[in-house]
């Protein structure tokens, strides 16, 4: 049986820090600020907002939520969004993705304030993840996939890593992180040939293709480390990953859907919060 990587331990192990990070700030004056960003009424844009909420809120930072109707234009959300930048009084914003088809999304991304953007939407944020260095914030999803490495002492120096996926949001600085981390990186993606030959050399595997069960035994080995990012609903209606669980019996460890990379994402949003309110503070910090 694999290890379990669970998400649910390290989400905890890095709240209490948090706890003691906002503890400090507050003692200085500083109440840690998150305002979220929401255009329609969609189902799982409204569940992420509700546990990012839960789970700020449980290590000491206020929320605001603002929610426009579905029609909002362009001009509106820039002027939300400007506020936002201005108002001293917020540290981070989250604004959810996908925006509906009128709005120009990376006309907005590039609006959001570098020193506010906790969810690393911005060129800036995405140069500091190309260059490695710390300008804005790295996306919450795949930086958890690093904090379960972290958490469980999984060093990727000289291991091959293979992501599946390229998206912006996970794939692509997923497989950048492991890269400045020292590991050998492939990316396979919908055009790879043979993808669960390369997934099979891969001692670290991390399955972002939100395809539920593409993972199964052919691209699975004995001794590999699986991070599974996929949240997907099963035919039998389930929330499952991308990966066939009951095909990993062998691998070396396995992080659950759910419990898994999730449970830890809300939790590194808050830290990128926290991480904002303290360079408000004490902007040599940026
Ligand atoms: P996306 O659809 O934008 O990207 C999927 C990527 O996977 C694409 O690059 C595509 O080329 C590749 N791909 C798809 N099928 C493939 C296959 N069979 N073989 C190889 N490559 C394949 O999705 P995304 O936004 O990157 O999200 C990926 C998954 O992660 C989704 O299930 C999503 O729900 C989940 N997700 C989880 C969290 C979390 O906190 N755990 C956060 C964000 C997204």
């Amino acid at each position: 049986m694999p290890q379990l990587l669970d998400g649910k331990a390290v989400a905890a192990a890095l709240c209490e820090k948090l706890r003691a990070q906002t503890a400090e700030l507050k003692s200085a004056g500083i109440t840690p600020v998150l305002a979220t960003v929401r255009l329609g009424e969609r189902g799982d844009d409204i569940a992420y907002e509700r546990g990012a909420a839960k789970r700020c809120q449980s290590v000491g930072i206020d929320v605001r939520n603002c929610v426009l109707p579905e029609q909002t234009t362009q001009e509106q959300l820039l002027s939300l969004i400007a506020s936002l930048n201005a108002d001293p009084n917020v540290h981070g914003c989250l604004i959810f993705m996908p925006l509906p088809r009128h709005i120009d999304a990376a006309a907005v991304c590039a609006a959001l304030a570098p020193q506010k953007d906790v969810d690393g939407i911005t060129p800036v944020s995405q140069a500091g993840v190309y260059s490695g260095r710390a300008t804005g914030f790295p996306p919450c999803t795949p930086q958890a996939c690093m904090e379960i490495l972290d958490h469980y002492g999984i060093d990727a120096a000289g291991k091959n890593a293979v992501v599946i996926g390229r998206s912006l949001v996970v794939g692509r600085p997923a497989a950048l992180m492991l890269l400045s981390r020292s590991a050998t990186v492939t990316v396979c993606h919908t055009k790879t040939l043979g993808a669960d030959a390369i997934a099979k050399n891969a001692d670290i595997l991390i399955a972002a293709a939100g395809r539920a069960g593409a993972v199964d035994v052919k691209y699975l080995r004995a001794g590999q480390t699986v991070i599974d990012v996929g949240i997907n609903v099963s035919a039998d209606g389930k929330i499952c990953g991308d990966v066939r669980f009951e095909d990993a019996a062998d691998v070396a460890a396995i992080t659950p859907v759910p419990g898994g990379v999730g449970a830890v994402t809300t939790s590194v949003l808050a830290k990128h919060v926290i991480e904002a309110a303290r360079r408000s503070a004490c902007p040599e910090r940026s």
